[in-house]
């Protein structure tokens, strides 16, 4: 992704095109694996010497809130913020060894949510689903050198 490609989705969403936005989500999107806050800070001070630690967590806060980043939940609790083009409803499968995340084009929750809101009366307004696992080319690669 380019800065070009980056500024349209940002306008298609209606958000603010700033440089230090676009920034951040070239340099997420050229990462096949998520990043965290601290990682997205060291890039960008390459680029704008004295951006501090709060205003990329600020501007990751801002871009996940509207969608164009997704936040990946591991269990050291640590925020992490991954980048993806594809802008349908789909998931995410995490790789646990090499840190790989590939997309889930199949949602298989919608079932559950109508389910959900016709037994209890509930209104679902959204869903969060994130699969862990080994991938597998990491799980044939395991299972050759045991
Ligand atoms: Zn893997
Ligand atoms: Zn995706
Ligand atoms: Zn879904």
């Amino acid at each position: 992704m380019d800065r070009q490609q980056a500024g349209a989705i940002l306008k298609k969403l209606k958000l603010k095109i700033t440089p230090k936005r676009l920034e951040i989500m070239c340099c997420l999107a050229v990462e096949p694996s998520y990043l965290s806050a601290d990682d997205v800070w060291q890039r960008l001070k390459l680029q704008f010497s004295r951006i501090g630690l709060p205003t990329v967590y600020r501007i990751l806060d801002e871009l996940a809130e509207a969608s164009v980043i997704t936040r990946i939940f591991m269990s050291d609790r640590k925020q992490y913020y991954y980048l993806c083009t594809n802008q349908e409803h789909h998931h995410h499968f995490v790789c646990e060894s090499c840190r790989r995340v590939q997309d889930v084009e199949r949602c298989g929750v919608d079932t559950l949510t109508r389910e959900l809101a016709r037994r209890s009366g509930a209104r679902i307004t959204s869903h969060i689903l994130q699969i862990n696992g080994v991938c597998g080319s990491c799980n044939s690669a395991q299972g050759a050198s045991a």
